[in-house]
């Protein structure tokens, strides 16, 4: 049991345990105060194991191809973001650096390091606040904004020559749901309830 108050009509209320897969409404207004996800923790895990292997993966394949008569260029993830810095967008570069790379590992780093203990019944050391700087990182995690800006000028390109998409760009779009769906999974009111009362 412990209080909670609405969120739309501030009633304060005692809310027992709610079983998994059910819900709590205010007993004043009938809004929704909490629901119990189901497997809030195992799916979000199960997700996030494949995130990591796409991050890896759009990291270590091929991205774009450049075929042009006999010449054939090879594009990664890093060398794209060391070419902008070569030819003098050094800032661009650690923007695309930070939104592609940093941001979303980081991202995929802090919710492993709160998910994992909390799965097994344990607390990892700071893990409150990792939780809070995973929701400030969120807005900065911006793999669909790059994949736009690759497919505008995949289409404006192919005019020049040959483009094939490598493994990175199926794995980066998969990265992409994985994560929006490990995001959805998860249930924060879950993790500070195992916070609070570590069972
Ligand atoms: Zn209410």
């Amino acid at each position: 049991m412990h209080l909670m108050a609405c969120h739309e009509c501030d009633f304060l209320q005692k809310i027992p345990p709610v079983p998994e897969g059910s819900a709590a409404l205010c007993a004043r207004c009938g809004s929704l105060l909490l629901r119990n996800k189901p497997k809030s923790f195992q799916r979000p895990l199960a997700l996030l194991m494949a995130g990591a292997i796409l991050f890896v993966m759009f990291n270590a394949f091929p991205f774009l191809t450049f075929k042009k008569g006999g010449l054939v260029h090879e594009t990664y993830v890093a060398t794209g973001i060391r070419d902008l810095a070569d030819q003098g967008m050094p800032h661009l570069a650690a923007l695309v650096a930070f939104n592609l790379l940093i941001a979303p590992g980081l991202h995929l780093l802090a919710f492993l390091y709160v998910l994992v203990p909390v799965s097994l019944n344990r607390r990892a050391p700071g893990m409150f606040r990792v939780f809070r700087y995973l929701r400030l990182l969120q807005p900065w995690h911006m793999v669909e904004i790059f994949m736009l800006g690759v497919l505008v000028s995949m289409v404006k390109l192919a005019k020049m020559a040959q483009i094939i998409p490598g493994v990175a760009v199926y794995s980066l779009t998969a990265f992409i749901f994985v994560m929006a769906a490990a995001s959805a999974a998860i249930d924060p009111h879950e993790v500070w309830e195992r916070w609070e009362a570590p069972r």
